[in-house]
């Protein structure tokens, strides 16, 4: 399956804020000149100055906070200089390290306090960068001012990156702590908390030295006319819209730590939009919430999810996460799965359908007529194994949800599971915010499977033991 299959319809594996309501555009979209000049006044500096209470020189801005690092990494790395870089972050951060040529010594830091002793440890004369993600992506821990004023007293000829994109989402003020030292920087974005990353507007507070270096390792124009200007029109404007989007990440934060909690799933603490899953299994993880249309990121060490901050997203989430982690039910479609209804022979034995009836309810769910879908189900000796059977007449056929839905009404569930064998039955799933799973025995060819994947299975399995073993070490 892609990354992001073309079906996904909620994106939650980008961080991204919510953007600005529709009044927002009207001031800005008629100005022509915004389209035709040149980025060269500096009035957005000048309000990130009001807005901070610095002064204007110490402003750098750059086309998203992507580009004021890469920029910082090109203007203070070289090979044979070293980057100190607790893992996992933001991995843009390790690549702009790996360009500079210069080597990144990680020190892992997955749960708990920012690791201020290890980083310590691992400071040399080569030391070049110490970063300070915080809150961290993609785990959302948080440093705190005391590491931020021990490190740059510790590190006085090494920039101190402090990466503050996700700051109005929680934690610490570390702007102010960093403000006071002049070998520290801080990074600030329009992306996340004021929902513009489209415009690509990022920003650096730093001793008018640095930001004078980051103005001339990089092309003189960084992000656009329009971008700037809307950053200006946000900043003044948009605060009460961004505190309100920020109260709503604080609410489902908790909801969703606890809910995740409550599966069995390790989340960690979070302090940005978005919420860490440790463990478990990630790829199963992000393939059946993209089974039913959610991206979420999965990295080696978990899941990443961005919180949605909408009341409807935010239940599909959960009601997804549920399905994924702890299905209630297991659907089965009936011909190509259960049995061969035209060459009328089965296709699963009555010892494993049995099998997965002690574990969960079993519904079916066909396209055909009820009394040849029932006669299949007692020829071969099922009947007695499944719990409820939606047929054709029961309304319109796969790949409408109706019948899904239905069954899950039936079987009194809505967390489930659905093993098919085509793309209606996968479709059917989605929509209904069932997992779609195929049926293909150990000797399908490749290009048969690599089909059902692309039209929506989550994972193919080899008949009903292997749905058995994938339930079995859930998460
Ligand atoms: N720093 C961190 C920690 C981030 O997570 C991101 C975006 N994912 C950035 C910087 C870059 O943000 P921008 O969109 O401003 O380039």
């Amino acid at each position: 399956m892609p990354a992001v299959p073309a079906w996904v319809d909620l994106r939650l594996d980008g961080n991204q804020g919510r953007a600005p309501s529709a009044s927002f555009f009207d001031a800005l979209l008629r100005d022509p000149e915004l389209l035709r000049c040149y980025p060269r006044d500096d009035r957005l500096e000048r309000s990130l100055a009001a807005h901070h209470g610095l002064p204007v020189d110490r402003f750098f801005v750059g086309a998203g906070a992507d580009d004021v690092l890469d920029r910082l990494c090109r203007a203070c790395l070289e090979p044979g200089r070293e980057a100190i870089l607790p893992v996992p972050t933001f991995e843009m951060l390790e690549r702009y390290v790996a360009l500079s040529g210069a080597r990144a010594r990680t020190v892992p830091w997955l749960e708990g306090a920012w690791p201020a002793q290890q980083v310590m440890e691992l400071g040399s004369a080569d030391t070049a960068l110490v970063a300070i993600v915080s809150p961290n992506n993609p785990t959302g821990l948080v440093a705190t001012a005391d590491d931020v004023r021990a490190v740059c007293a510790a590190f006085p000829q090494s920039l101190v990156l402090v990466d503050a994109a996700y700051a109005e989402f929680g934690g610490e003020d570390l702007t102010r702590a960093a403000l006071g030292f002049d070998n520290a920087v801080v990074v600030r974005t329009f992306s996340k908390a004021f929902g513009l990353a489209g415009l690509r507007v990022g920003y650096a507070i730093a001793t008018p030295r640095v930001v004078g270096w980051l103005r001339v390792v990089g092309s003189p124009f960084t992000c656009g006319t329009w971008s700037r200007a809307a950053a200006v029109h946000r900043l003044a404007t948009g605060r009460d819209e961004m505190q309100a989007y920020v109260h709503a990440v604080e609410a489902e934060r908790t909801e969703l730590i606890g809910a995740l909690r409550a599966f069995g799933l390790e989340a960690l603490p979070s302090a940005g939009n978005f919420v860490f899953v440790r463990g478990g299994d990630p790829t199963w993880l992000r393939d059946a919430l993209a089974g039913v249309g959610i991206a979420v990121r999965a990295f080696p060490a978990g899941v990443r999810i961005t919180l949605p901050a909408d009341c409807a997203a935010f239940a599909r989430l959960r009601a997804a996460l549920a399905a994924a982690v702890q299905p209630k039910a297991l659907l089965l479609d009936l011909d190509g799965v259960l049995a061969d209804i035209e060459g009328r022979r089965a296709l699963a034995s009555v010892a494993d359908l049995q099998a997965l009836a002690t574990l969960l309810p079993i519904g079916v769910v066909t396209n055909c007529p009820r009394r040849l879908a029932e006669s299949v189900l007692a020829r071969h000796g099922f009947t007695a194994h499944v719990a409820a059977l939606v047929a054709a007449e029961d309304g319109p056929g796969k790949p409408d949800p109706a019948p899904v839905r239905l069954l899950l009404q039936r079987l009194g569930h809505t967390a489930a599971w659905m093993l098919g064998d085509n793309a209606s039955d996968f479709e059917a799933a989605r929509a209904a915010g069932v997992v779609p799973l195929a049926v293909a025995g150990s000797g399908t060819e490749a290009e048969r499977r690599e089909q059902l994947c692309r039209q929506g299975a989550v994972r193919i399995v080899d008949g009903l033991a292997g749905l058995r073993q994938l339930l079995a070490p859930r998460p």
